[in-house]
């Protein structure tokens, strides 16, 4: 389960990110939906733990992750990254990249690489390298990497927007159910209205900074809050 409280963060003087809370319980995808610029992505990093908040707490199952002055680091947080230009480690093959992070024994390794393989699909290119897959493969890989620790909460930051049409609806799809199946808390950034309304158990309108409305998708997208969300709605469609 994943809360924030308040964060803020601020650049020259401006809030990009202003007063900003959500919850998203084990299983539920959030999607973070709002204009270029409005501050999904550094909502993101500040959760991941890789850019510092001015204000606002993190909070992961109950526990308290950051504040303004207690910390923990990124990779303690138990929380997994899925971004649109995390490429795979291209010396590494794909079997050593969804080890990558991962503790235990030699065996138990291999057991959840092979597992997690198996469930992209992809168990015959263990030991392959990234240069050899295609896009939409790789991009199967980086799930079962970023899957493999077994992460309470994933951040997904357009993770879909490299993909053609045809591979998208695919990846997106196999991506949602993994994720379930897993229990993982989802916090889900994009642009694309569709994409929301096809992956969101809640969406979360943001826009300068802030979240302007919050609900499920169909109340958002059927009763939006003013004039330009309907806008933002309509032009991206
Ligand atoms: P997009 O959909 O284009 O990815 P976004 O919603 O992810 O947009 P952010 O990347 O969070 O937007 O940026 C929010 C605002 O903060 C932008 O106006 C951006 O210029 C500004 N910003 C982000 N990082 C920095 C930085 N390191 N220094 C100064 N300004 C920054
Ligand atoms: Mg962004």
């Amino acid at each position: 389960r994943l809360e924030i409280r308040n964060l803020v963060r601020l650049f020259d003087g401006r809030r990009v990110v202003d007063e900003v809370s959500l919850r998203i319980m084990p299983g539920q995808v959030t999607c973070l939906l709002g204009p270029s610029g409005c501050g999904k992505s550094t909502t993101l990093r500040m959760i991941a733990g890789v850019e510092m908040q001015d204000s606002g707490e993190i909070w992961v199952d109950g526990k308290l992750v950051c504040d303004t002055v207690f910390r923990v680091p990124p990779e303690r947080r138990q929380i997994g990254l899925m971004f649109q230009d995390f490429a795979l480690f291209p010396h590494l093959s794909v079997a050593g990249n969804v080890a990558y992070g991962l503790k235990g024994s030699k065996d138990e390794k291999r057991a959840r690489v092979a597992e997690l393989l198996e469930r992209v699909d992809l168990l015959r290119f263990i030991d392959g390298y990234p240069h050899q897959l295609s896009g939409g493969e790789q991009q199967r890989v980086a799930l079962a990497r970023a899957l493999a620790p077994r992460p309470r909460i994933m951040l997904m930051d357009e993770p879909f927007s490299g993909l053609d049409n045809r591979l998208r609806d695919g990846i997106r799809d196999e991506t949602l159910s993994l994720l379930k199946e897993e229990d993982t808390a989802v916090l889900l950034v994009t642009h694309e209205p569709d994409e929301a309304m096809r992956m969101a158990d809640e969406i979360a309108l943001m826009r300068d900074g802030r979240i302007v409305q919050q609900g499920a998708p169909y109340n958002v997208y059927t009763r939006p809050v003013d004039r330009a969300a309907v806008a933002f709605f309509s032009d991206a469609n």
